[in-house]
């Protein structure tokens, strides 16, 4: 008979949970209920320093954080009508309720290979397109198929937080590679090359930068790429910031350079389409000569852990992507822009700083020359003290391991970013020191 099989497994089942029961909940005698390591491990940086500072802005002049990376929190910065109206006709279709593909609707990832054709010269076929919950999702993906415990990645230095906050929890060493203000925030490649070992599973880059606003040159990408060639390395792209390029600069898809290394472009609608909490982005895999195809299969795997992304907003992606106009994307490109010359033009004036203007994106890095500043110890000190007198509150460089830089979110409204500017003039004439002498004294009375 058919059942038979299936009856012995029973009976084996069985015996074996006897067996189990009676040596394993000897132990078992209170409640004793712990969490795993994965999640102990999952830390967010910026959450664990910003809690740790004493904050308490100074009741008289009203906040302005210039620290929220959402762009759509002050209501200057606004999705598209068409955008909008993406999504209300895919609500009343009634055809997007259901269960997607875990990758993603075809039409959607029809759409997405089409709006990311300049990515490659290789068609990019919808089987190497992923639609994940947003960005970090893809990022998530990414680092999940490609490196496990023991093994290490490359990031960069200034770099996102969620990058090490992925990664540390799964057990996987995070190296380093230091982006050089004083080279536009490029990578130090040779750093970076005499990092890779036998275990390195990936470099991460991102390109624009968050915090640093930076946009790598077509040559310095060739340059990323001739390295991983010779390590066989494979690169995850955060491209996110995609597009997103002030006049004057052009944003290069490093896939697009790519003959021989394979790219992980990790993208989505959150920053361009200015809509993150839609938790829409994607992956497009570009293999290059099928290096790829069991990674591939595991991003695969990986997709049916959720079973994809909210099809809502998949079944508005065709017609996001198609029908938002190039007006629009010019406009929020051109706030951005001003916004970052007001914000340089008048830190640039301050003493003791020294803002470094982007290119792209919409972050500015500003060096706090904290020397000149006795009376704070470090980055930290320097932003806590400037909420309390100013109440205009920037991240410290270390939420992005680099020390003795704050960031500044330039999506804040035009008039809030020049008030912020000109507290901030005022707090750094007022701590700025030139003579060593007090500082001396100063440090000793500090107790911070
Ligand atoms: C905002 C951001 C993301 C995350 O995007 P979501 O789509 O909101 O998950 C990823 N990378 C960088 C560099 C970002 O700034």
């Amino acid at each position: 008979m058919v059942t038979s099989g299936t009856e012995n497994n029973l009976i084996a089942n069985t015996t074996n949970s006897a067996t189990y029961l009676s040596n394993t909940v000897k132990g078992r005698t209170s409640w004793n209920i712990k969490t795993t390591t994965l999640a102990k491990k999952t830390i967010n940086r910026i959450r664990g320093i910003v809690e740790s500072l004493k904050i308490s802005p100074n009741p008289e002049k009203p906040m302005i954080p210039l620290t929220i990376g959402d762009p759509t929190t002050f209501g200057n910065l606004k999705a598209s009508s068409e955008t909008m109206k993406a999504v209300l006709e895919a609500v009343e279709s009634g055809k997007y309720n259901g269960y997607a593909h875990s990758q993603g609707h075809e039409a959607a990832r029809r759409a997405i290979a089409k709006y990311s054709a300049h990515q490659s010269s290789e068609e990019i076929k919808t089987e190497n397109i992923f639609i994940t919950s947003g960005c970090s999702s893809a990022l998530e993906y990414c680092i999940l198929a490609l490196a496990e415990r023991g093994q290490n990645v490359l990031l960069p230095r200034p770099g996102f937080c969620l990058y090490q906050t992925l990664v540390e929890g799964l057990n996987i060493e995070v190296r380093y590679y230091d982006l050089l203000p004083e080279k536009q925030w490029q990578a130090d490649l040779q750093q970076l090359e005499s990092m890779i070992d036998d275990n390195t599973a990936a470099l991460l880059i991102n390109n624009p930068s968050n915090p640093c606003g930076s946009v790598f040159s077509k040559e310095h990408l060739e340059n990323i790429l001739n390295i991983c060639e010779k390590y066989y390395l494979p690169i995850i792209a955060d491209e996110i910031y995609e597009h997103f390029v002030f006049p004057g600069s052009q944003h290069i898809a490093v896939s697009s350079l790519s003959r021989n290394v394979p790219v992980l472009s990790c993208g989505g609608l959150t920053k361009r389409f200015l809509v993150p909490g839609w938790r829409t982005g994607w992956i497009i895999v570009h293999d290059r000569g099928n290096r790829l195809v069991e990674v591939t299969a595991g991003l695969r795997n990986m997709c049916c852990r959720i079973l994809g992304s909210n099809t809502l907003v998949q079944g508005a992606i065709p017609a996001i992507l198609e029908n938002t106009p190039q007006v629009y994307f010019d406009e929020v490109i051109d706030i951005l822009h001003e916004n970052a010359k007001l914000t340089y033009n008048m830190l640039k004036q301050i003493r003791g700083l020294n803002p470094i203007m982007p290119n792209g994106a919409m972050y500015m890095m500003v060096g706090v020359n904290i020397d000149k500043f006795p009376e704070f110890k470090d980055d930290l000190h320097f932003v806590q003290e400037m909420v309390n007198e100013q109440s205009v509150f920037c991240l410290p460089g270390s939420c992005f391991e680099y020390p003795n830089y704050m960031r500044i979110v330039l999506t804040v409204p035009r008039e809030m970013l020049e008030e912020a500017c000109s507290r901030i003039t005022q707090f750094c004439e007022a701590h700025y020191k030139v003579d060593n002498s007090i500082i001396e004294s100063n440090l000793l009375n500090e107790t911070y």
